[in-house]
């Protein structure tokens, strides 16, 4: 038997079942899975519960194993290690036929696209820094010569360069760097880390202490359990520089808070520079305390916005020129059109363009491209639809958006009608006669005529052609 479950989370089980859609099997696993959760958390208690298993979801029933996934690789291997066998037994104790628990990690599990990992770094080509003990390993590749700045992120990295130069200057503590995902936080952070630790040998030495927000708590936990929490506070409170990489998770763990809270107080009274990384500012940072909230938007706070297009051309530039894969200009500018959610996507798409070069020991062209990156693409041209697109036109050349589908022929309506019909072809995948239909029914070939209509005036005609690329820019963002 296998049984393939959609996440099942906390709470998922109460408002879910009984489903209609589950069949009895699965129906009778989801609730020895609620069991098994429920005993879990009568057995390790509410703050370690809420702390490492609840974000625990079902993912199969194999035969004799049941699989769990976690989000990140990190609470995967504390889960395995603290509460394997104590999770295995109460499977067991639920269903005689089990007769393994297999945890795995599987980061944003049903959201992200499938999109090639960038390589792991590499732990040996990583610079040793002092006091290695309160450090996390630094990414190598994570500097601040590898960083390609642009309008988004140029004041996240002016700060970010500036607290490098010279740490705990005041208007700058703490240094509070957010935005989304992948879009360059933690990349910011290590370059801060890999500066101070560069220049201090030539002057007085700099402890730094990076670690995820999740380390944190971690550690801090283990403190507790080990009875040697003054040990941790004294080591966090000798450092010179702290950096709290992604903060949002401590959102709701309350313990973890407050320490973090009079650690941050010790060293900002001390002198020393404090740098947070978040996904959202400090003041839409709800779940975080007041008194927390209030003193991390106390000092620079630099926001990571969405990138342009142009960014993303000097990123895939910069990143293609240093894999030493020839990539051709039109196919960096084709994932720069496509790949607009962040930079680590966009990084995933060039990477397996360039392991499949390797691989195959073959030239990088457009259909290359096309193919190794089909399910890619296809995940990203969901984002804009038809719809919008003639939307936009509409608007941009005050018509109606009814007239994207009339019969008029008049050259005001018409010539915007085929300009969203180019634009139909070049930012969805949609097919010529799909496209003929969202447009009133009209033939494939009109809007092949459409398509090569507008491509031959943008090469004559300079204001159309800066029209459709506005438009183009609007839709992409
Ligand atoms: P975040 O911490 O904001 O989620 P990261 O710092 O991990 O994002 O960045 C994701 C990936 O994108 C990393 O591989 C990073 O090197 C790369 N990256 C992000 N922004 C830039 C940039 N401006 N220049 C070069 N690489 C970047
Ligand atoms: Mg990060």
């Amino acid at each position: 038997m296998s049984l393939e479950i959609g996440a099942l989370r906390d709470g998922d089980i109460a408002t879910r079942a009984p489903s209609a859609q589950r069949g009895p099997a699965e129906h009778r696993l989801a609730e020895q899975w609620s069991r098994v959760r429920a005993r879990l958390q009568a057995e390790v208690g509410e703050v370690e519960y809420r702390t490492w298993l609840k974000q625990i979801s079902l993912a199969s029933l194999d035969g004799d194993e049941v699989t769990l996934v976690l989000p990140t690789r990190f609470l995967r291997d504390w889960v395995k290690k603290e509460y394997g066998e104590l999770i295995t037994s109460l499977w067991q104790g639920e269903n005689h036929a089990i007769r393994s628990v297999d945890i795995r990690a599987q980061p944003g599990r049903g959201t992200a696209p499938n999109l090639a990992e960038p390589p792991a770094p590499v732990a040996s080509t990583a610079r040793p820094l002092p006091r290695a003990d309160v450090i996390a390993p630094l990414d190598p590749r994570f500097t601040f010569e590898t960083f390609v700045v642009g309008k988004p992120n140029e004041f996240a990295y002016a700060c970010a360069r500036r607290v490098a130069e010279a740490p705990a200057v005041a208007g700058f503590n703490p240094l509070f760097l957010y935005g989304g995902v992948g879009l360059g936080k933690t990349h910011l952070m290590h370059a801060i880390a890999w500066e101070l630790s560069t220049r201090q040998a030539s002057g007085a030495p700099v402890t730094v202490s990076y670690m995820s927000a999740e380390k944190f708590m971690y550690r801090f936990i283990n403190a507790l359990r080990s009875q040697s929490t003054l040990e941790f506070k004294n080591e966090l409170r000798s450092v010179d520089v702290l950096m709290i990489d992604d903060l949002q998770f401590l959102i709701g763990k309350d313990n973890t808070q407050e320490e973090f809270f009079h650690t941050f107080n010790a060293l900002v009274d001390a002198g020393k520079q404090i740098v947070i990384s978040a996904d959202k500012s400090p003041s839409d940072l709800s779940g975080l305390e007041d008194r927390l909230r209030t003193r991390l938007g106390c000092g620079m706070v630099a926001d990571l916005h969405a990138t342009t297009f142009e960014l993303r051309i000097s990123i895939l530039e910069a990143k293609a020129a240093r894999t030493g894969v020839e990539v051709p200009g039109k196919v960096l500018e084709f994932l720069a059109r496509k790949i607009t959610s962040n930079v680590r996507e966009l990084e995933g798409a060039l990477n397996r363009l360039v392991a499949h070069a390797n691989l195959f020991d073959r030239q990088l062209t457009m259909e290359t491209a096309h193919e190794v990156l089909h399910d890619v693409l296809k995940a990203f041209d969901r984002k804009v639809s038809i719809l919008e697109i003639q939307k936009k036109v509409s608007e941009h050349f005050n018509i109606r958006t009814s007239e994207m589908s009339s019969a008029r022929r008049a050259r005001n309506i018409a010539r915007p009608r085929q300009i969203a019909m180019y634009l139909a072809k070049q930012l969805t995948s949609k097919s010529l006669p799909d496209i003929g239909r969202h447009f009133g029914d009209r033939d494939h070939t009109t809007v092949m005529h459409a398509v090569s209509r507008i491509t031959e005036l943008m090469g004559q005609d300079a204001a159309l052609a800066e029209d459709v690329e506005l438009l183009r820019r609007i839709l992409e963002n």
